[in-house]
């Protein structure tokens, strides 16, 4: 038998959802053939976008029903990184073996909107971090991190969401010491993004290379892409919902991501 208070809290959750006392935002990327994807450089072979084809749509290939096939990369519009991604974390767990307990946590959000208008390469720091903790407090066991950058703004157009020249793609992440300080030093779940990718454009160039997918896959931590709206949620006191497809084998899956917060009732 459950918990009879459990059981209130439950159904009180839902009422809440069902009242507006408490709302949910979608913080996903809609996900099309022009969805913005990570474009490597030779020679790395990059995935293939996503992509619908029509099999049926209420004709001779199925008269009374319309489906598609999909055709996509892993990695994809808004998606996790699951720990096999990474060389790191390849005696990880692949997406559909995460438990999903952990898919379900705090929001942390830190906002660097302004440093990022500034300058595209900016990089979180470990003092940005602890700047954060003195206004909200410790980061807390099992928190997704948030960077919000207002890099959404440019999704509508690839080349500005990569905002690439030869030099390279100039978009903001995290600094090497900061990546591997949180992936060791809190207990937090994973680091949630507005870029294509969790680390920096430059972080190629990194010692080590995309320290972000290094530290955090390889100490059990997840990433995810391509978020929206997070300017939407308060710093702290939302709950994010992260679904990604249980792909057996995967290293990643495009997921619908939402994030439950005190609505304007409540
Ligand atoms: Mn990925």
């Amino acid at each position: 038998m459950a918990n009879p208070q459990t059981t209130t809290l439950l159904a009180g959750f839902a009422a809440a959802i069902a009242d507006g006392s408490v709302e949910v935002v979608d913080l996903t990327t809609p996900l099309h053939a022009g969805t913005p994807a990570l474009r490597l450089p030779e020679p790395f072979v990059n995935l293939i976008d996503f992509s619908l084809e029509e099999v049926s749509a209420y004709n001779e290939p199925g008269p009374f029903w319309r489906h598609n096939n999909i055709h996509t990369g892993e990695h994809i519009g808004t998606h996790l990184d699951a720990p096999v991604h990474w060389i790191t974390g390849r005696d990880g767990d692949d997406v559909s073996q995460i438990p999903v307990r952990r898919l379900i946590g705090t929001a942390s959000v830190i906002d660097l909107t302004e440093q990022v208008a500034a300058d595209p390469d900016h990089l979180l720091g470990v003092a940005d971090v602890e700047a954060w903790e003195a206004e909200h407090g410790q980061l807390t066991e099992g928190t997704w991190l948030l960077l919000r950058t207002g890099w959404e703004s440019r999704g509508g157009s690839e080349a500005e969401f990569l905002n690439a020249d030869e030099t390279g793609s100039h978009t903001p992440g995290v600094a090497v010491d900061c990546a591997h300080w949180l992936a060791t030093e809190r207990s937090i779940t994973g680091l949630g993004v507005e870029t294509v990718g969790v680390d920096a454009g430059l972080a190629g160039g990194f010692d080590p290379p995309f320290p972000v997918h290094h530290h955090f896959l390889g100490n059990d931590k997840y990433g995810i892409t391509s978020l929206r709206n997070l300017g939407r949620l308060p710093a702290t006191g939302a709950v994010l919902v992260v679904s990604p497809l249980p792909i057996v084998g995967g290293t990643g899956s495009p997921s619908r991501v939402l994030a439950v917060i005190a609505g304007a009732q409540g």
